[in-house]
């Protein structure tokens, strides 16, 4: 494995890029080694003063430049994203771990997003309504909302802002950004095609900072007209309650505990090999995994059989060596909750039949982790784990299967393998989620509307709704 660069770390605003000077830093640490490896710039006041006025000035630069020149100052990015694709996934790897495989297909799903949503620019289209009044024409029309205040978590420093960020520009808005402080280059790769595709200066800025410090900031400001954050509930929460201060709609998609229904007539081989490496892919850091399998009782020992069988299988190890399936989780704050979610269910009575402890080396390596006999009262019934583990647990019929899928207040994705036509349309009725995989775990699509029910948050950040959020609506009444 060869020693690979980690790029220097900027704040942008107003089209410049700005190094750390006299601002404080933080330390950007590689999972894989736990050495540090760059530094970034925090935001001041002053930055986040320069950035809220650059996004307001090019606002009307913005949203007054016509769709087809929006359209193709994305895609030219996108190109550039593609064309640079094995050294962001190498920055991402280096910054957040995951395997350098993972880290190229993301970095092609985000130029994805930006394709995409560059295509929906030209399709902000309206409607003439006819009036019950003679002589009277009526014209709704949809506009870019403002500027937008995004922020953004380490696990897809790709693609979460990539969803944000490509919808918001392509309906004619400004944008802050605050990815998270864990993976910082990613981000900054992005933007700098962008930047070099001919982007206005001021119509992005990406800013780090203490995160409360900095959301509390920009979304109490006027100037900001809309709110979009990926991370867990009790942020979300928060950033909510900011919002609602200023009476300023929000998208979030926060957490989830996805549950997998494995009915006794499915592939079960197929549901348990793809479950583990579902699970464990991101090393679980992923909000749509799987987490909660629940298998009808006689298919039940096959699962646990072939399910435990995957798991040894999976190669764990720094994401930059080619054939590893596992990397590290993102940070020690992870490590120390994964061992307490292991430690609270066995204390209750949970079986660890593989897995359960960090892995004696450098890094924040834990092993893939797999509990049965899970009693509810278990945290991690409970607790999005957010890490590799995986519960399995038996179910009799339908409805039970569906009333534990459903039982928590996350509504996020949730998964169903069977071969009974009935079953498949009744589970799909039936889950409580945004998401739903039937006999597949890899579902996710640009052209498809991303997002969660219930706690999981609300809005969809692909797909053609996925650009409404960043319009609102107008009707012209004339006489
Ligand atoms: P966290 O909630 O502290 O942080 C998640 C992200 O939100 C970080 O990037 C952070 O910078 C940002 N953030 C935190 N506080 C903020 C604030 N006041 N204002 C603005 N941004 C803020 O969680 P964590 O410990 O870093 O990650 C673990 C938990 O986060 C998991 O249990 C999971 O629920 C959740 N999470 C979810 C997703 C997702 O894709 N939905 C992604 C990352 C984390």
């Amino acid at each position: 494995m060869k020693q690979q660069h980690y790029d220097s770390l900027y704040l942008f605003i107003n089209g410049t890029w700005l190094e750390a000077g006299s601002r404080d830093t933080a330390a950007v640490v590689n999972p894989a080694t736990e050495k540090t490896i760059g530094r970034v710039p925090l935001a001041t006041a002053d930055d986040l003063e320069l950035a809220l006025n650059a996004a307001n000035s090019s606002f009307n630069v913005w949203r007054n430049t016509v769709p087809a020149k929006r359209a193709q100052i994305m895609k030219d990015a996108a190109a550039l994203m593609r064309q640079r694709a094995e050294h962001i996934a190498t920055q991402m790897t280096l910054e957040e771990g995951k395997p350098l495989h993972e880290s190229r297909d993301e970095v092609l799903r985000a130029a994805e997003y930006f394709e995409w949503f560059a295509e929906e620019a030209r399709r902000i289209d309206g409607r003439v309504v006819p009036s019950n009044r003679p002589g009277v024409q009526q014209l709704v029309k949809r506009q870019a909302i403002g500027p937008v205040a995004a922020f953004t978590p380490w696990n897809f420093p790709a693609i979460t802002p990539a969803r944000k960020l490509a919808a918001a520009l392509a309906a004619g808005c400004s944008v802050i950004i605050k990815p998270g402080e864990e993976s910082p280059a990613t981000a900054l790769a992005l933007a700098r095609c962008l930047d070099e595709a001919g982007l206005p200066k001021g119509v992005l800025q990406v800013v780090f900072g203490v995160p409360d410090q900095v959301s509390a900031t920009l979304i109490a400001s006027p100037i900001i007209r809309k709110v979009a954050f990926t991370g867990s509930v009790p942020v979300g929460r928060l950033l909510s309650e900011r919002a609602a201060a200023g009476v300023k709609p929000i998208t979030l998609e926060l957490g989830g505990h996805g549950p997998v229904l494995v009915f006794d007539d499915a592939d079960i081989e197929a549901a348990a090999v793809g479950g583990a490496a579902n699970r464990f892919r991101g090393t679980g850091q992923i909000c749509i995994s799987s987490t909660r399998f629940l298998i009808q009782r006689s298919a039940y020992p096959q699962f646990v059989e072939q399910f435990v069988a995957a798991t040894k299988e999976l190669t764990i190890g720094d994401g930059l060596t080619e054939e590893v399936q596992v990397g590290p989780l993102a940070n020690q704050r992870q490590l120390d909750k994964m061992a307490s979610l292991v430690a609270d269910a066995v204390a209750q009575g949970a079986k660890v039949l593989t897995g359960g402890k960090r892995i004696d080396r450098p890094g924040y390596f834990f092993e893939p982790t797999v509990l049965i006999d899970v009693p509810m009262s278990a945290r991690i019934m409970h607790e999005e784990p957010f890490g590799p583990i995986a519960v399995l647990l038996p179910f009799d019929q339908l409805a039970d299967g569906l009333a534990e899928a459903n039982r928590l207040p996350y509504a996020l994705s949730a998964y169903a393998f069977t071969s009974n036509a009935r079953t498949a349309l009744d589970v799909g009725d039936g889950l409580e989620a945004g998401m739903i995989g039937i006999n597949q775990y890899r579902i996710i699509a640009t052209e498809l509307p991303f997002g969660g029910m219930k706690e999981s948050g609300h809005g969809s950040e692909g797909g053609t709704e996925g650009i409404g959020h960043y319009l609102t609506n107008k009707f012209i009444s004339q006489i």
